[in-house]
């Protein structure tokens, strides 16, 4: 239904900027917009719509799951980090680009139409699901904290109920762990809980080679993104861990205690995160506009051709790379801050606000933390792993996320797990469906 306040408002109030998505990109953007335009006395408005009233930060996701970080600390309170911007806390269902609207919902209430002067489009992506039977049902993505906490609860579920099970097949299946997907966020995932399941079988007294894990990716190695080198480390230090990694391979077919891999074995389990990569939010798909590899064509001002108005950048977008011409910059929170700073430049210069700029940014690597003592980084091209590595990796991360009291709880965290063990509570606070793709990331249809 018509906001009519809203409208009535919109013929004479200040102008309105709304961002749609409070991710990296978001949040960068509406953060340096508002400087921007406080620091100019401009009274543009803007509006930030959200399906959550925090912005998470996603790479210490792993470390949620493993029980290492309380998901709380990687969740950057947007009240408190934005408190210029308006927080509409709802999901943008559609979007009318001639008639500048966005018809947001919630579940306070029923459909509300917002109306915009600058719309920018920072929705991100959701896992990339194919047509594997069970998929949906039996699959969890790591995309989002309920994921992420349910991966855990589910496998100290499994731990639990295994240690009081006789029949060896059933405790077999449920000390077995299924992730597909090996590049750095499967790779994380699997090294994080198969340090929890380790401690696990410590504090219970029995041999963790139990606790079978098995890592599958249809790629011909692990994590390509750190290249060859870093990548072989990774392969025989995971192994070394008893994960069996099994490359050129993935899943045909998912049930509730079994899956099916695609050369025809059956494995046992109850639990399997699928990480296989994403696609743009579903929100781009009602837009009737070009897209290249499920993300919205933009130009290199992350304009929206032929819509002046409209704006996109990090994962949502494809925004063409201009130190790789003929490449659009990888889904990465890297490129998706950047993005958002790029973002609210552009848009205040489309205000009358200073000047536009095109995206312009050379990759700095990665960093990926492997679990205890172990990890691998190439920060400008240097390859680092084991100590050295993780030392960079946790620095890099306290650092990066955009919050100073996160950043403390984060580090007194880590540092307290240097000298404690990880905490097994079982605390039961996801169920089976808020966890499914379709609660937690709101793919409805085919991804
Ligand atoms: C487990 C994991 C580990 C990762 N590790 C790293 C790493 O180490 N380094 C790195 O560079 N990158 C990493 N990434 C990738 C990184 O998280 C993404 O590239 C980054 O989050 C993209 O930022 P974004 O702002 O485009 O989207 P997101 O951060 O995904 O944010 C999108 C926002 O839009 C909201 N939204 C979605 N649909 C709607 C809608 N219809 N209406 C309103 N709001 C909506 C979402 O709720 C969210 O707030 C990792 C990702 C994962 C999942």
């Amino acid at each position: 239904m018509p906001d009519a306040e809203n409208r009535a408002d919109r013929a004479t109030g200040p102008r309105r900027v709304v961002i749609v998505g409070s991710g990296f990109a978001g949040f960068a953007c509406a953060r340096k917009l508002c400087r921007t335009l406080a620091r100019a006395g401009d009274d543009t408005e803007v509006v930030l719509v959200t399906p959550t009233d925090y912005m998470l930060y996603t790479p210490l996701l792993p470390d949620v799951a493993g029980g290492l970080i309380d998901p709380r600390f990687v969740a950057v309170s947007l009240t408190d980090a934005l408190p210029r911007v308006r927080l509409i806390v709802a999901t943008a269902e559609s979007i009318d680009l001639d008639n500048k609207t966005v018809t947001v919902t919630s579940d306070h209430h029923g459909p509300r139409e917002l109306t915009w002067d600058r719309l920018v489009l920072t929705p991100g992506s959701v896992t990339r699901l194919f047509d594997v039977p069970g998929l949906r049902e039996h699959g969890r993505g790591l995309k989002t904290v309920a994921e992420a906490l349910y991966l855990r609860e589910q496998l100290l579920r499994q731990l639990e109920l295994a240690d009081h099970e006789e029949d060896p097949e059933i405790r077999r299946a449920r000390r077995t762990v299924v992730v597909v997907g090996a590049s750095y966020a499967g790779t994380e995932l699997i090294a994080q809980l198969r340090a929890l399941a380790d401690s696990y079988a410590a504090r219970r007294g029995f041999d963790p080679a139990e606790i079978r894990f098995l890592l599958l990716d249809t790629a011909d190695r692990v994590m390509p993104e750190v290249g060859e080198k870093l990548s072989d480390q990774v392969l025989s230090v995971l192994r070394g861990r008893g994960i069996d990694i099994r490359l050129g391979m993935s899943l045909r077919e998912l049930a509730a205690d079994h899956v099916v891999l695609t050369d025809g074995t059956t494995v046992p389990t109850h639990t399997v995160a699928w990480v296989t990569g994403v696609t743009g939010a579903p929100v781009l798909g009602t837009l009737d506009l070009p897209m290249e590899r499920g993300r919205l064509k933009v130009g290199a001002d992350l304009r929206v051709p032929g819509h002046l108005d409209v704006f996109a950048g990090g994962d949502a977008a494809a925004v063409p790379d201009l130190t790789q011409p003929g490449k659009i910059t990888p889904p990465t929170a890297q490129h998706a801050t950047r993005q958002g700073k790029v973002l609210a430049r552009n848009v205040a210069a489309s205000l009358g606000i200073g000047t536009a700029a095109p995206y312009k940014h050379r990759d700095m690597g990665l960093v990926v933390d492997l679990g205890p003592r172990f990890a691998v980084a190439n920060p400008l091209g240097l390859r680092l792993s084991g100590l050295p590595a993780k030392a960079v990796t946790r620095a890099y991360h306290t650092y990066a996320v955009p919050r100073g009291l996160n950043r403390w709880a984060i580090t007194l965290t880590y540092l307290t797990n240097a000298v404690t063990s990880r905490p097994l509570t079982l605390l039961g606070l996801v169920s089976p469906e808020e966890s499914t793709f379709r609660a937690s990331e709101g793919i409805r249809h085919h991804a």
